[in-house]
């Protein structure tokens, strides 16, 4: 059984004693950095001269520096830029700055894993990586509850990595649900599977050949829409609350019926041989290697699927209804219908 902890087995007060640096103010870092802020944390922001993200944290009341400056401030540097450039930050304006024994936080283990970036000895290194995307992590925050967590310590130089690392998933307000013991490699390969197998690989390619499926076959893309799209969150909240067997329990018998006997045929063992392929590369570093040998060209294959992605006529036809309709209002405001 998993090694579990709530805000029970953790102290607050050490990290309310430290200068905390959050680098980046994306999705996860504005996350962190108000969270800690409104518990009770000295927290600053790092970021690049000009970026968009400078003004929404000057807005939130939050002190924004350098990197360099933000670094040379603090005892704890938590590093939440994207994982493909914390490598470039990290040589040029962390480790050139960093204080000595401050602690490195991380929020998913992608460099430390695939060696892009070797700490020093000195420094604790840890992660707590909340298991959903920085704007819950924040709404959950505000409404009194959490996201939850998972914890690793690759490098305990202090002695009492573990206490820092469990008081600061406590001040992001992940331990108010839960954290999970883990370690950098165990969390940066099943995260990577989980997004590219299931989560966003596997459920994009599902929908996209459903809704395929049946407007090739002549069905009206909006009816199709609903079927293959729409409802899939409904479906995923039943699984959330509880599992498979509830979602099964909760839609009719015809539909519980169907999905027996064509589930598998759908997602047949191949899929499952190529689950496999994608962990080996995971695992072997080849996907690492390819994401980080296209962002450092530029990203023109990136760039290339993503803009692939976005002319799928699910895409239109889903634009168009979402307008007309007043079901769903994005409660996050960053997003621009079109513009990823
Ligand atoms: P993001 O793309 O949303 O935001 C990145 C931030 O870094 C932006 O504020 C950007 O301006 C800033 N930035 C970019 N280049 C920079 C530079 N050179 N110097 C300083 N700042 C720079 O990123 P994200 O999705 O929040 O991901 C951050 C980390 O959190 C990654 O390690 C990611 O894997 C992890 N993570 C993200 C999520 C999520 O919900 N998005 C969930 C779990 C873990
Ligand atoms: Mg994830
Ligand atoms: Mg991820
Ligand atoms: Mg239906
Ligand atoms: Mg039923």
């Amino acid at each position: 059984m998993a090694e579990l902890f709530y805000d029970a087995d953790a102290d607050l007060s050490i990290i309310q004693q430290r200068k905390v640096a959050v680098i980046g103010y994306g999705s996860q870092g504005h996350a962190h950095a108000l969270n800690l802020r409104d518990s009770g944390v000295d927290v600053r922001v790092g970021l690049r001269e000009g970026s968009a993200s400078v003004r929404k944290a000057e807005d939130e009341g939050l002190r924004v520096l350098s990197v360099a400056d933000a670094v040379k401030e603090a005892d704890v540097v938590v590093i939440l830029a994207p994982d493909q450039v914390q490598r470039h930050v990290y040589r040029d304006e962390i480790a050139p700055n960093l204080n000595e024994g401050a602690a490195l936080v991380f929020g998913h283990g992608f460099n430390i894993r695939f060696g892009y970036i070797k700490p020093e000895a000195g420094h604790d290194v840890l992660m707590v990586a909340p298991k959903g995307p920085g704007h819950l992590v924040r709404r959950e925050y505000v409404d009194g509850r959490g996201v939850p967590v998972i914890v690793a310590v690759e490098q305990d130089a202090s002695g009492s990595a573990w206490d820092l690392a469990l008081s600061y998933a406590q001040g992001i307000g992940g331990l108010r649900a839960g954290g999970i013991k883990t370690t950098f490699t165990e969390e940066t390969e099943t995260d990577l599977f989980g997004e590219q197998a299931v989560l966003c690989g596997g459920a994009s390619q599902l929908v996209q050949y459903g809704f395929e499926t049946l407007t090739e076959a002549g069905y009206q893309p909006e009816v199709a829409y609903f079927e293959v799209l729409h409802e899939l969150k409904l479906i995923v909240d039943l699984m959330v609350e509880g599992g498979i067997a509830k979602q099964r329990w909760s839609v009719s018998d015809t539909a519980e019926y169907g999905d027996y006997v064509s589930g598998p045929r759908v997602i047949d063992p191949r899929v499952k041989e190529n689950m496999k392929a994608v962990l080996a590369d995971i695992q072997n570093g080849a996907f690492a290697e390819r994401f980080i040998a296209d962002q450092d060209a530029g990203a023109p294959e990136f760039t290339a699927l993503r803009e692939k992605g976005e002319a799928h006529p699910i895409e239109t036809t889903g634009r168009e209804l979402r307008k007309m309709f007043s079901w769903i209002k994005p409660a996050d405001s960053d997003y621009t219908e079109g513009s990823a």
